[in-house]
């Protein structure tokens, strides 16, 4: 992990502990860590099985790709390094929401395994769950709700992953998506059938 450019600061602990948080909140914070090809379906996924959340009564919340680059990243582009900084940031908010009780889901495309595993490097033991959601890239292509795959076919975008820039594959991830199997709400119920699973949410 990098340091901090500031050497006269000084790391403030709560005076409540985890526990007592999640106690009077009434559940644990974690970070469901969506990632795929474009157009696999993380945003879509991720929306519903937010609804999901909120109509049982949990909080949770949605950080997604585009809508972060309108503010805190706004300053970001595609290159590699960007992309890396891209995804730090969100790691560190979505870390703070988690923090804070609340089930983070993050849908941004993050094709860079290593940018992945410092995320999961800078969450509590049991609290980051990486979830490949899976489709093949014919599958994206055709879907293609943003016309992005024909601009980058026809080399207006560059840098786009899956076809100019490289998507690495989760090797190990809590959960797996395959969204090219299952309709939009199988797909986002396994999610929080998962964090059951996990002992994350009660169903
Ligand atoms: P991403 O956030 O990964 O770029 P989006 O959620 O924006 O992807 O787009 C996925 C598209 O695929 C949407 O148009 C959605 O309606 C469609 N779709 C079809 N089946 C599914 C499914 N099982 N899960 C998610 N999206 C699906």
């Amino acid at each position: 992990m990098s340091q901090p450019k500031s050497s006269n600061i000084h790391w403030h602990g709560a005076i409540v502990t985890p526990e007592e948080r999640q106690a009077t909140v009434g559940q644990k914070g974690a970070v469901v860590w969506l990632t795929g090809l474009s157009a696999s379906g993380k945003s879509t996924i991720a929306r519903r099985a937010e609804q999901l959340l909120l109509e049982r009564g949990h909080s949770a919340y949605v950080l997604d790709g585009d809508n972060i680059r309108f503010g805190l990243n706004k300053d970001l582009g595609f290159s590699p390094a960007d992309r890396t900084e891209n995804i730090r940031r969100i790691g560190e908010v979505a870390k703070l929401f988690a923090d804070a009780c609340v089930i983070t889901l993050t849908a941004f495309i993050s094709p860079y395994r290593a940018d992945r595993d410092s995320v999961r490097a800078i969450t509590p033991e049991g609290t980051f769950f990486e979830a490949y959601v899976q489709a093949p890239i014919e599958v994206c292509e055709e879907r293609d709700p943003k016309g992005l795959y024909k601009k980058a076919r026809a080399g207006q975008i560059p840098e786009f992953t899956g076809i100019s820039a490289p998507y690495e594959e989760p090797l190990n991830p809590e959960m797996l998506i395959k969204t090219g199997e299952g309709s939009i709400d199988e797909c986002a119920m396994q999610i929080l059938k998962e964090l059951a699973a996990k002992g994350i949410i009660s169903l």
